[in-house]
């Protein structure tokens, strides 16, 4: 792909993103033509042409599904999914217990803001309750999606937070995730500096604090669970852990499956022309 300059506002949490996937690229040793980046619709959807890699600028929401099929089609590329909490935890949210469940693998992350920023302002699957939007004048009234625990309710085996004012931590997470086999949820405290003013870079590095520095063990679901649950909607007062929650390596990821069930050999290898055990696999496996 072609790449130019980010465009977006000056402060803006995603230039954290794009930085610390950048790190983790260069330190997993990924070349660019081997890695793919799928976006949705949002400012963060944007990054894709930003890199130097594969990058597909998809539809609203469908990160995950556009991923899965690039995934299926060639596992030795590196998937990345990139995108909103508006487009992953609002329209896309489905796609996400779907990934999750599967362990298709895909690298997600997702920037989150707590706002719809590119359409300036409006209130979001994530905005916390009482915060004052465009469409919550008076304060949401809503309790907002918790998407850790619903990553890890779901079966997801890679379940991390970070935060765009951490930069080295958080491609130190991504590089873990691109080593993953199989699902990967970052969620990216990333703020929106032109329509969130609560949520702010001071607002986080009050309340941040790292898992790895309390002796956390990310191969414990019940204590990630727990975890993920510190969210200040609980408790005002409360602090917000980033690093790695949850990881499983023990379980195949999709791609692996799918490809067995093609004889062994994945679709970008496979002659364009199908025999016909083959395509009974195929439509079996799509149907
Ligand atoms: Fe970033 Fe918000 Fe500006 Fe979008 S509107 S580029 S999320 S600061
Ligand atoms: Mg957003």
């Amino acid at each position: 792909a072609v790449s130019r300059a980010p465009i977006w506002c000056p402060g803006c949490g995603d230039y954290g993103i794009l930085e610390g996937l950048r790190r983790a690229l260069a330190k997993f040793g990924a070349k660019n033509e081997e890695v793919v980046i799928v976006s949705g619709i949002g400012c963060s959807s944007q990054l894709p042409h930003f890199m130097k890699t594969y990058g597909i600028h998809g539809i609203h929401g469908r990160v995950l599904p556009i991923a899965t099929g690039v995934k299926i089609a060639n596992p030795r590329l590196k998937v990345i999914g990139v995108g909103g909490d508006g487009d992953g935890y609002g329209i896309g949210l489905n796609h996400l217990i779907h990934a999750a469940r599967r362990n298709v693998g895909v690298v997600y992350i997702v920037s989150n803001n707590q706002v719809y920023g590119l359409t300036t302002g409006q209130m979001s699957p994530t905005t916390l309750k009482g915060v004052k939007t465009k469409t919550s004048p008076y304060g949401s009234i809503d309790f907002p999606v918790n998407p850790l625990a619903l990553a890890l309710s779901a079966g997801a085996t890679f379940v991390a937070r970070g935060f765009s004012g951490d930069v080295a931590h958080l491609a130190e997470i991504i590089e873990a995730a691109l080593q993953h086999r199989g699902f990967a949820l970052i969620d990216v405290l990333s703020p929106c500096v032109t329509f969130n003013r609560v949520n702010t870079y001071d607002w986080f590095r009050a309340r941040i604090y790292k898992l790895e520095a309390v002796g956390h063990d990310p191969t414990d679901y019940e204590q990630a669970y727990k975890r993920a649950l510190e969210w200040p909607t609980m408790d005002p007062q409360g602090k917000v852990p980033i690093g790695i929650f949850f990881r499983r390596e023990d379980l195949p990821a999709y791609e692996e499956e799918a490809v067995k069930l093609l004889g062994g050999t994945p679709p970008i290898d496979a002659p364009l022309e199908l025999s016909e055990d083959k395509r009974k696999a195929l439509l079996n496996f799509l149907t």
